[in-house]
């Protein structure tokens, strides 16, 4: 099969690679669609994967081809999204069902090969149907419609409540969507690409700044009457860390969600904001997958069935592997503008449902 496989930091090459057979429990998907991560990037041009070489992709849907030996026939031909976190299923966060905290887990397209690529084999645990009615390019941004659910998720929010994003990215804009469906007051995006919040405003948002023209704490606490319940840090950066906790109103909630691009530093005053309004600061981490409390991967999957999220706006581009590098460009260097970038393969058309 061709697959697009790193084989050193910055050395990605499109090749002939042997069909991959599935084990005992498993199934080999046709892939349909695979989404670019923003986590991609680091992992192609400069942190590497575990090891040379492998094929990058982890937000993926496919039709499964091949069963491996003991796997059900009900999924033969079945149309999946797949989650890319393998458990070791052993240690003590996997025996509370907290597979994204495992101490041991191998992951699709990052520790071990992934759906950059024409095929791959997957466990039927990590499978989910694909119900009629959602297509396998929605399939295919459930892993990061997941992850957002999540970030969410985590400060149980009321509707009404009024929410801050920094980031307007995939991500950020997923949080956002999310934040419309669950029946959220005040969605407001910050970000300091003029670009992305051209798209936000495209999709409807209506409250968006610009962070290099103005100041998001006074904006948001402005407009909020004393400042949003929710703040949702998308965007890894320290100064967006310091807003968040001086815009958040007293007793409100921060989600630490972006990848931190690197140390992120407090002020004094910014300490002084969590202690004194008494913020709550909570970690996200992935998802939850048949876990506690709830699947998230089904949530996601219920919604885009009864069409109370709608993600397919979000995809600025479309590629094919050969294509693959010179997109992983644009995010890395932003020389155009990109949202959501999904490689499809034209063997396996993801329109077909
Ligand atoms: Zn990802
Ligand atoms: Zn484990």
């Amino acid at each position: 099969m061709q697959a697009c496989v790193l084989h050193a930091i910055g050395d990605l090459r499109v090749e002939e690679v042997p069909l991959p057979e599935p084990a005992p429990g498993e199934v080999r998907v046709r892939i349909s669609a695979c989404g670019i991560c923003g986590s991609d990037i680091p992992r192609v041009f400069t942190k590497g994967t575990y090891h040379f070489p492998t094929i990058p992709g982890h937000e993926f849907s496919g039709v499964v081809d091949s069963l491996g030996e003991g796997v059900d026939a009900e999924w033969a031909h079945a149309p999946v999204a797949i989650f890319p976190l393998l458990p070791c299923f052993k240690c003590e966060a996997c025996a509370q069902q907290a597979y994204a905290q495992c101490e041991d887990y191998n992951y699709l397209g990052s520790r071990c090969d992934g759906a950059f690529a024409e095929y791959v084999c997957a466990p039927t645990w990590n499978l989910l149907r694909v119900p009629h009615g959602v297509s396998l390019e929605e399939a295919a941004m459930v892993e990061p419609l997941a992850v957002a659910a999540h970030a969410l998720r985590r400060t149980q929010p009321d509707p009404g409540d009024n929410i801050l994003i920094f980031g307007a990215g995939p991500i950020g804009l997923m949080v956002a969507q999310w934040a419309k469906t669950w029946g959220l007051g005040k969605i407001m995006l910050v970000d300091e690409d003029v670009e992305k919040l051209r798209f936000a405003k495209k999709l409807g948002y209506k409250h968006l700044l610009d962070a290099r023209e103005s100041d998001p704490v006074e904006w948001a606490r402005t407009k909020t009457n004393g400042g949003p319940h929710i703040v949702i840090e998308a965007a890894g950066s320290p100064i967006a860390l310091g807003q968040a906790f001086q815009a958040v109103r007293d007793f409100g909630k921060v989600v630490l969600l972006g990848n931190p691009a690197g140390d992120m530093p407090l002020s004094q005053a910014d300490y002084w904001a969590v202690m004194r309004k008494e913020v709550t600061v909570l970690g996200t981490w992935n998802s939850v997958y048949k876990g506690y409390p709830k699947n998230e991967w089904q949530l996601v999957l219920d919604a885009l069935a009864a069409g109370t999220v709608d993600v397919t706006p979000l995809i600025s581009h479309r590629c094919t592997l050969d294509e693959l590098m010179t997109h992983m460009e644009i995010m890395r260097d932003r020389s155009a503008f990109s949202n959501k970038i999904l490689y499809v393969n034209p063997n396996c058309s993801p329109k077909q449902d």
